[in-house]
């Protein structure tokens, strides 16, 4: 009998399951806190919910947690977990610890299927969809799980490819009797696909960050192939024109690659589309692979771009790299999985 993994399921679900024997929603509250709260793998050991209560869970369900195969650890103690679903799909999460702000980098798809052309992850193809117990796992899963503060969805995926189940891991993530972070701590990403865009931002209170590239359509088609079916343009101005609640946060990432895209056109290009918007921009460090003969922006091209952006109203920063040397960084997941 294949039984039922609580760990991604909502309080009400959870309380739809244990209400017909019986129990309260006070009880299905405990067991989410046991398992989001305090990572409890065992059903036995649940917290504060009656011994027959466990008991009848045990013949029918599991937790659903289920811990990393492998870690590496980097020289500024970002570590890299590879996990493996039942099934055998692989996919990497990252722990960045970082003073009082320990951010987990969580991985929504095994693979992916956008194909960009500098992304290692795009290169190891498309392996399937994780389910929003399984987004939610990378977190609750890892040693440190009770000391992390915000999450970003910028692991193996794109995120708006599977917008039901990261919408759910967003809610478990940000409810009292979930995870329990703000949600202006959890940070997805996307390469736009508009219509999940509109969605996601609709339906959940989470940050959204555009992975850009270029300003330019037929630069950005080259790199990112979703361009052809969703012009920057477009995913621009739905996030533009979307009212957003003070707080939340819309940015666009720009990785900076030396005479690729970061001339004065380039700079142009990215304050003519935003302009006027609230949307903030991240500038990021690029992260060449193996054989890759581009570079990064060197500081000073970087320090220039923010500042003509700021100088031109529109909100940017600098964002340090982590983990690069366990190539845990931006484009860089899945260079330690089989291709
Ligand atoms: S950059 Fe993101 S969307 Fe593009 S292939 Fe890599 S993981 Fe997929």
């Amino acid at each position: 009998m294949i039984k039922t993994g609580l760990c991604g399921l909502t309080a009400d679900e959870i309380y739809d399951l244990i209400e017909p024997m019986g129990y309260l929603y006070l009880h299905a509250v405990s067991i989410s806190n046991s398992i989001y709260k305090k990572s409890i793998s065992d059903i036995h050991e649940f917290q504060k919910i009656p011994l027959k209560l466990k008991e009848k869970l045990v013949e029918f369900a599991s937790s659903g947690i289920y811990f990393p195969l492998n870690l590496e650890v980097s020289a500024d103690e970002s570590v890299k977990y590879l996990f493996r679903t039942e099934d055998g799909k692989e996919f990497e999460t990252i722990y960045i610890p970082d003073d009082k702000r320990n951010t987990v980098c969580v991985s929504t798809q095994s693979g992916c299927r956008m194909g960009c052309s500098f992304c290692v992850t795009g290169r190891y193809g498309f392996r399937g969809n994780l389910t929003a117990g399984e987004i939610v796992n990378q977190i609750i899963a890892l040693p440190d799980a009770d000391k992390v503060t915000h999450v970003v969805f910028m692991g193996m995926g794109e995120p708006m490819d599977n917008l039901e189940n990261v919408i759910k891991a967003c809610k478990i993530i940000t409810a009292e009797w979930g995870i329990a972070i703000s949600s202006r701590n959890v940070t997805v990403s996307t390469v736009g696909i508009i219509p999940a865009v509109d969605q996601f931002l609709k339906r959940s209170d989470c940050n959204l960050t555009l992975s850009l590239y270029s300003p330019f359509p037929e630069e950005r088609r080259e790199i990112v192939p979703a361009e052809t079916q969703y012009p920057v343009q477009g995913i621009i101005d739905t996030m533009k024109n979307f009212r957003i609640k003070k707080g939340r946060r819309l940015s666009v990432a720009y990785i900076m690659i030396k005479d690729i895209n970061d001339t004065d056109n380039h700079l142009k290009g990215l304050i003519s589309i935003l302009q006027g918007s609230q949307i903030r921009v991240n500038l990021l460090s690029y992260h060449p692979d193996r054989n890759d003969k581009k570079c990064s922006s060197s500081a000073e091209r970087m320090h220039f771009f923010k500042h003509n952006l700021i100088v031109s109203g529109i909100s940017a920063s600098i964002r340090k790299s982590r983990g690069t040397d366990i190539s845990a960084a931006c484009g860089l997941l899945a260079s330690g999985l089989k291709l």
